[in-house]
């Protein structure tokens, strides 16, 4: 078995020193417990957070040593677990690696979906979260503006779609004009901002002549500061996430703490995070069926970024970082 471990906490950005690989034999399941292979690993953003000494709070840190982790799609490949046969496709939390074992109560049956790596993507977590924080927290009307970052990745991407469908006007702000294209051409978006174009804030403003209603956050950085003038009386601001400061080593540029506070109080915005860990249940379900409908309609399109092979792994994850992922980055690690 192929393990990715943590060699070494990252300073700012991760570097291929922090990894290491390590390999052991395969450990086969003990009573009540299944082995699984590992067919597809979901990179994600929040991995970067669980790699500093102090966890985000909502998930322990990864220990030096121990496997980075991650949600798979496995193959269960042997049973001891009265709830699990072999062969079946799971939903899994195996992590950076090629087996793991499970005692099956983080396990979700996947049946035999046609294309089982979108459950890592817009039909798992990252549609979730954009299911969640765009229809419960900024829960857009028609004929609003509604304004994504990250806005061809996994969350965005969904995000600005569901935003369309309800009606919404919207724009993405993405890194580079080809993937700006993309959100407009292949995404059905109304308008994409290249947030390192050198005219990023004026192209910014001229793509939202009538303010913003709705400002999905997922980044932070240089793209709130350019967001924030534009935020109409009442905006509602779902804080998924911040990646642009998740390699912080110090607190970066000039304290835009008033700026921020002034917009929030006078501009009566509503600004609310949420961490989709507390709301699978029944409204996973409601999600899975709707967003089911949409894809197979066409109405939403899913993006991925696949990769080949468990030791691409680190490289992968560290571009994701950098902007170099095209969609919801997967690893492929067995064909099957
Ligand atoms: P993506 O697939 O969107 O990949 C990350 C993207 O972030 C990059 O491709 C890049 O896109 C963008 N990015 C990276 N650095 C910067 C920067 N300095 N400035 C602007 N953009 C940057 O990732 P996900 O869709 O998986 O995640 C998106 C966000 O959602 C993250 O913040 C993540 O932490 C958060 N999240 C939160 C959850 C929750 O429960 N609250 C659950 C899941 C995700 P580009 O090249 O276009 O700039």
């Amino acid at each position: 078995n192929r393990r990715i471990v943590l060699a070494a906490r990252p300073q700012g950005l991760p570097t291929l020193q922090d990894f290491d690989m390590v390999t052991a034999p395969v450990t086969p399941p003990g009573p009540g417990e299944v082995l699984l292979r590992t067919l597809y690993l979901s990179l994600d953003p929040y991995m970067r957070n669980l790699m500093d000494p102090v966890g985000p709070g909502y998930a322990p840190p990864v220990a030096i040593g121990a496997t980075m982790v991650g949600g798979t799609v496995s193959r269960v490949v042997a049973s001891r677990h009265p709830g699990f046969a072999e062969g079946d496709l799971v939903l899994a939390n195996a992590g950076w690696q090629d087996h793991a074992l499970s005692d099956g109560s983080d396990l979700v049956p996947l049946g035999d979906l046609a294309q089982p790596s979108l459950a890592l993507g817009g039909l798992g977590m990252p549609g979730f979260t954009a299911h969640v924080g765009l229809l419960d927290i900024g829960a857009p009307l028609p004929g609003e503006t509604v304004v994504v970052a990250a806005a061809t990745g996994a969350v965005g991407s969904v995000v600005g779609q569901v935003a369309k469908i309800r009606g919404a006007r919207v724009v993405g702000i993405a890194g580079g004009s080809g993937k700006c294209r993309v959100a407009v051409e292949e995404l059905g978006f109304d308008a994409c901002v290249d947030h390192r174009d050198a005219h990023f804030a004026e192209r910014l403003a001229a793509a939202c002549p009538q303010g913003i209603d709705v400002y999905f956050e997922n980044v932070g950085g240089a793209v709130l500061d350019a967001v924030l003038p534009h935020l109409n009386v009442g905006a509602r601001v779902p804080v998924c996430g911040f990646i642009a400061h998740y390699n912080d080593t110090a607190p970066q540029g000039p304290d835009r703490r008033p700026e921020l506070l002034a917009a929030v109080l006078q501009k009566r915005i509503r600004m609310q995070g949420f961490i989709i860990l507390d709301h699978y249940g029944p409204r996973f379900d409601a999600f899975r069926r709707e967003m089911g409908e949409w894809v197979a309609a066409g109405r939403v399109k899913l993006r991925e970024d696949r990769v080949e092979g468990l030791e691409q792994a680190p490289s992968a994850f560290i571009g994701l970082l950098q902007g170099r992922n095209a969609g919801k980055l997967v690893v492929r690690v067995h064909a099957d």
